[in-house]
């Protein structure tokens, strides 16, 4: 995840680490755990159905409330008091823990999970495959971090961005202050760019921030200019001492 702001900073690419979502600083660390409402409902998506493949898969309950736990404290600090977790499961629980929540993500489980998980299929009678079993879980985990990768990078690149919105917000305030000021202090060539400022306001972001840089350059130059034409015309017709 080479692509969070934390880099592109570090790479010159842009000037803010802030999250597209949320607004916070982003590292790899903040792509699961952002805060955002549409982080949190993709959280809450995958995580549901995880949990349903999980079934699916006949995974033994103990081992299923441990790894759901696991992954909550990928998003949120370990909940105190946590859910009690079954003695059989502590070793593994813990070899996890070991691992480390963006471990989990990347699809590395602690190997303690399989013969717990062979045990479990032995008492219900089942002949699946557990290295089949723990294969499968692995995909499925890194999927929920690709899946939240892949969210936070539709948001970068859509009206939701906040850094795209602040953008935005600023550009028009600016726009409308123009509009305010009126052409007064224009140059004449310039002055039709004031004609419909709802026009001006329905150009793309990139337009925006182009026609507004270059009123304010006109505006800044005209006035530097009819300053300098008063400045001579003073000298020009002051009485001579
Ligand atoms: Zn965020």
């Amino acid at each position: 995840m080479c692509g969070t702001g934390k880099f592109k900073v570090l790479w010159g690419l842009e000037t803010s680490a802030a999250c597209p979502r949320c607004g916070d600083f982003e590292d790899h660390l903040h792509i699961p755990r952002c805060r955002a409402a549409l982080a949190t409902a993709e959280w809450d998506r995958r995580t549901a159905a995880f949990s349903a493949w999980l079934d699916l898969q006949l995974t033994g309950p103990s081992i299923k409330i441990a790894i759901l736990q696991l992954l909550q404290g990928v998003r949120t600090p370990p909940s105190f008091p946590p859910r009690p977790i079954s003695s059989s499961v502590q070793p593994a629980f813990l070899a996890q823990q070991v691992i480390g929540s963006q471990g989990l993500l990347e699809g590395r489980i602690a190997s303690s999970w399989l013969p717990l998980q062979q045990q479990y299929y032995d008492k219900i009678r089942c002949r699946r495959s557990v290295s089949l079993w723990a294969s499968r879980l692995s995909q499925q985990l890194v999927l929920i971090g690709f899946y939240m990768w892949e969210q936070r990078n539709s948001v970068q690149h859509s009206d939701d961005n906040v850094q795209l919105r602040e953008r935005h917000s600023t550009v028009n305030e600016g726009i409308h202050s123009q509009f305010d000021m009126g052409p007064d202090d224009l140059p004449k060539e310039i002055r039709p760019m004031l004609t419909c400022r709802r026009r001006v306001l329905r150009k793309s972001l990139v337009d925006k921030e182009e026609w507004l840089k270059l009123l304010c350059q006109e505006r800044r130059d005209f006035r530097r200019s009819m300053k300098a034409q008063r400045r001579s015309l003073r000298t020009i017709f002051s009485p001579v001492p």
